[in-house]
């Protein structure tokens, strides 16, 4: 393989790639999907584009196999968050490279990791290396708007495009850098916590503000969250999660390590537990956590409504049951002249498990490109496309071979945005060695 070839033409593709503004909202991913169908058709390989509405494109393209293995979709999303102009220090949708990076709203998120795919599907058609499973290249609309016009709408309305296919990868995952560590650690993500979509309304006699009574239904409402937010729901610790804590454990240095290696049981001291649930990112990996986003009462000051709502965007983890959940919430808020509903039908908490040949194949991949790293499965506790293909019945994976600090990640949605010019070098090679590695004969 030519390996500086390749990263020349990955941070080209990247560039132009960058330039294409899929805003979303609008979308307008046809765009992009257009500019993928050329790079792919230059090489001789067929592409096929669909849309789920105007301009809201996504496209397919399959390197066949062997079909001796089950295939392997590599997905990223078209569509990128807006940038504010205002705050960048760059043109978010130039492609300017400066100081060893490449700038741009989807640098990291997920262009980059598109670009990545790309590369390795041209790598490997050009050198003509004989596969033993599919690799299905996926391009999708309106991941970050909640997938309606892009994945879900392919997992749908284009179920033969995932025909085959026994696994996916999609953002996020990498290796993760940290002065204060003692090595680097390698993530990939093996599940996402789900959204559950829960409303507290509580109703009462209206009346003027002028007079009021404790069973208001503000007032009701307010003592109902009062009581949940006070309240504790028990730590579960998953068996992914206490694999994750132990293996984290090695990197992190000693004196915040200290309980790591068994954090079901240390979960059990109450010092520990204080400190562990302190960090926010830990507490929501071994919680099932209640966040009040969006409250409403009276249009008027001075009238005490008939009724007032709380919304709650609670995120489970794998294993939870929505209407146990349900149950709880009702519970514990002990008052059933507050009604609590769940308002929108929940994706069911999912996992893929971390012992897979393509788990291994990634592990291997992250090792490879940092052998200090520790390799650790991971929870994400936001949610991408990938619960989409779990779905669907495929074993799905984050997975990104660039090595970055929290400094890099914190652009993402951010302002400036980057990826550093090494990182999509040494990534396009990644990727391909992996797939190799992976899906070659
Ligand atoms: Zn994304």
């Amino acid at each position: 393989m030519d390996w500086t070839g390749l990263g020349d033409e990955a941070i080209d593709l990247l560039r132009r790639y960058l330039t294409i503004d899929t805003t979303n909202p609008p979308g307008g991913e046809i765009a992009g999907a257009r500019f993928l169908a050329e790079v792919l058709a230059r090489e001789g390989l067929a592409s096929e584009i669909a849309e789920s509405a105007p301009g809201r494109a996504s496209l397919v393209a399959r390197l066949p196999g062997d079909g001796a293995l089950g295939g392997v979709v590599l997905h990223h999303h078209i569509d990128v968050v807006y940038a504010d102009r205002r705050y960048w220090s760059v043109d978010p949708f130039a492609g300017e490279v400066r100081d060893g990076f490449l700038y741009g709203r989807g640098a990291l998120d997920m262009k980059g990791i598109g670009v990545l795919q790309l590369a390795a599907v041209l790598a490997l058609k050009r050198s003509g290396t004989p596969l033993t499973r599919d690799v299905i290249f996926l391009a999708t609309a309106d991941e970050e708007a909640g997938s309606a016009f892009g994945a879900a709408w392919v997992a749908a309305e284009r179920r033969h495009w995932l025909a085959g296919a026994e696994y996916a990868l999609s953002e996020f995952g990498g290796i993760i850098t940290d002065a204060r560590w003692r090595t680097a650690v390698g993530a990939i993500h093996v599940s996402e916590k789900t959204a559950l979509a829960l409303r507290l309304t509580a109703r009462g006699e209206p009346g003027h503000g002028s007079m009021p009574w404790p069973d208001t239904a503000p007032h009701r409402l307010i003592r109902a969250l009062a009581r949940l937010l006070a309240a504790e729901r028990a730590p579960r610790v998953l068996p992914e999660v206490r694999e994750y804590f132990r293996l984290l454990a090695r990197a992190l240095p000693s004196d915040a390590a200290a309980g790591l290696d068994d954090v079901e049981r240390a979960l059990g001291d109450p010092a520990f537990r204080a400190r562990f649930l302190q960090s926010r990112h830990w507490a929501a990996l071994v919680r099932t956590t209640f966040a009040v986003t969006m409250l409403h009462g009276s249009e008027k000051r001075n009238v005490i409504p008939p009724e007032a709502t709380a919304d709650i965007d609670c995120r489970m983890l794998a294993g939870d049951d929505p209407e146990e959940i349900r149950g709880w919430v009702e519970r514990t808020i002990g008052d059933g002249q507050v009604r609590v509903e769940i308002t929108k039908p929940p994706c069911l908490p999912n996992l893929s498990p971390p012992d897979t040949a393509l788990y291994k194949a990634l592990d291997a991949a992250l090792r490879r490109r940092r052998p200090d790293a520790v390799v650790v499965p991971e929870i994400l506790v936001a949610f991408t496309d990938n619960w989409v293909f779990r779905r669907s019945g495929l074993h799905a994976y984050g997975f990104s071979p660039f090595v970055v600090d929290e400094g890099e990640l914190r652009r993402i949605h951010g302002n400036d945005e980057r990826v550093s010019l090494d990182n999509v070098r040494a990534g396009a090679r990644a990727y391909t060695e992996m797939l190799l590695d992976f899906a070659g004969a």
